[in-house]
């Protein structure tokens, strides 16, 4: 049961041959089991889940119940949570209980979803690796020696290890489809304003966007449906008209042009990656599918533009961290300035630290101009490259990683290095664009490999049934890493 999709625990749940406290207790015996190998749970509360499974069994006999209703999920701890923990990954927030709930948590909520617990995360999101976490790395189900990605790997790893049918994850530069990809789970990062930011503490607020990590590109429509939508208490909310992210999941594929951007088969990709993507390329044409060579021309400057824009935001954001409002104060100190100064040097971990500095230079008097608007204006080309790149084509297809997971401690001590994993992601934040990662391959060491696909604006559904077509014909989503079957 463990490895079952969302739709058929729906349906069990409806026909009674489960209960959502059953469900929701299976998957909390697996936690208790696993998590002292995996680290991917921060927080857990095992009578509030208990008490929402309840909850939701009476939902299901009274017969209102919504399609997720009792589905257990585990929720990233960027996202405030009432009454529960919310850490972000940070010493700076380590008691801090939110008062209010995410826009996302309430949309769960009141789908009857039952939340499992708080998952671990690289600091303020920041990381590609699960390392920075003041509550401790995360390992890797394929490898624990490996990382899962970050910053979002909590998450990730939950899912893969199938501790949780479903999760929520957020994406600033690849934190949803970099760690999907590392273990060998399917994530999208939603079009820009798809999903409200409310609750969700801020890293880089122009770049954040919060979406699904799941087994299959099915479930991620399935909490698609639940977690979109225009919230007015986001002022980059969208105001659309809500649609069913299930619609396109059988369209064939006959046809579909899909674009392979020639700088993400260059240097730098490992030729392992390099294969699976070939052979899931070759899948698509089985399907119908015919590719076109196109360029991205400025992409190769996305790094470096997302390391002035993203840290530029984290510094303002960040500043509410004071030692005054919430969150860690310093126990010592000798006047206000002393109380900040100690706060923040002693509640926020080195990789935060330096985004702050780095973003605080990049906005300082006589550096805004030679960096911080310099960097604005090739998010413009960059974006640019994209438009232009779908009028050739319909998706995009690339890697969504360099290589696979590398091993802890493997890149802590060369941030540039741990920068380079989202070469291939970043863009798609800079542009705003929807992106997905789905597994399509093993390494020879066992360690996963994804697959990216990019669409165009609000082609979320498209891209989810380009995704599900791949699921119909192949079975690397179906796979599990042999120490947590049991
Ligand atoms: N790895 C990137 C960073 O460290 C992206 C993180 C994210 O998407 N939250 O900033």
């Amino acid at each position: 049961m463990i490895n079952y999709g969302l739709s058929r625990l729906s349906s069990m749940l409806a026909s009674r041959q489960i209960s959502s406290v059953e469900l929701t207790q299976l998957f909390l015996e697996r936690i208790q089991r696993y998590n002292p190998s995996t680290n991917a749970f921060i927080t857990l509360n095992e009578a509030a889940s208990l008490e929402a499974a309840a909850q939701a069994d009476m939902r299901l006999a009274d017969g209102n119940a919504a399609p997720l209703t009792g589905i257990p999920i585990a929720h990233k701890d960027i996202f405030c949570t009432e009454g529960w923990r919310t850490t972000c990954g940070s010493k700076m927030l380590e008691n801090f209980i939110a008062p209010y709930d995410a826009h996302i948590i309430t949309q769960c909520k009141q789908a009857g979803m039952v939340n499992l617990g708080k998952t671990n995360m690289d600091e303020f999101a920041m990381g590609s690796s699960n390392e920075t976490s003041y509550f401790g790395a995360v390992s890797n189900p394929w490898d624990l020696a490996a990382v899962p990605g970050g910053s979002s790997g909590g998450s990730a790893a939950a899912v893969a290890a199938r501790l949780a049918p479903v999760a929520t994850g957020s994406d600033t530069g690849g934190s949803i489809r970099q760690p999907a990809a590392l273990t060998g789970i399917t994530g999208l990062k939603p079009t820009y304003g798809v999903v409200s930011r409310y609750g969700m503490i801020a890293f880089a607020s122009s770049l954040d966007q919060a979406g699904p990590m799941a087994k299959s590109a099915e479930d991620c429509a399935l909490l698609m449906n639940v977690l979109a939508g225009f919230d007015a208490r986001d002022s980059t909310s969208l105001e659309r008209q809500t649609e069913d992210y299930t619609r396109l999941l059988d369209q064939p594929l006959a046809g579909l042009k899909i674009g392979l951007p020639r700088e993400f088969f260059a240097a730098g990709l490992s030729d392992e990656v390099a294969r699976s993507v070939e052979a899931a390329l070759d899948e698509y044409r089985k399907l119908g599918a015919q590719t076109v060579e196109i360029s991205l021309p400025n992409s190769s400057l996305s790094i470096p533009v997302y390391y002035v824009l993203a840290p530029a935001e984290a510094s303002t954001n960040l500043s509410r961290f004071d030692g005054v409002r919430y969150g860690y104060r310093a126990p010592n100190y000798d006047d206000l300035d002393d109380m900040y100064e100690k706060t923040r040097a002693q509640g926020f971990g080195a990789e935060v630290k330096r985004r702050i500095m780095i973003g605080t230079y990049v906005l300082s008097h006589g550096y805004y101009d030679a960096y911080y608007l310099q960097a604005q204006k090739i998010r413009r080309l960059i974006a640019q490259d994209f438009t232009q790149a779908f009028t050739q084509c319909d998706v995009i297809m690339g890697p969504t990683t360099p290589d696979t997971a590398f091993n802890r401690g493997e890149k802590t001590d060369d941030p540039v290095a741990m920068y380079l994993s989202d070469i291939y992601t970043i863009a798609v934040n800079l542009a705003g664009l929807p992106g997905m990662s789905i597994p399509c391959g093993l390494d020879h060491r066992n360690r996963p490999t994804g697959l990216q696909l990019i669409g165009n604006y609000f082609s979320e559904a498209h891209l989810l049934g380009i995704a599900h077509q791949f699921q119909q014909a192949t079975d690397w989503h179906e796979r599990m890493p042999d120490a947590f079957r049991g």
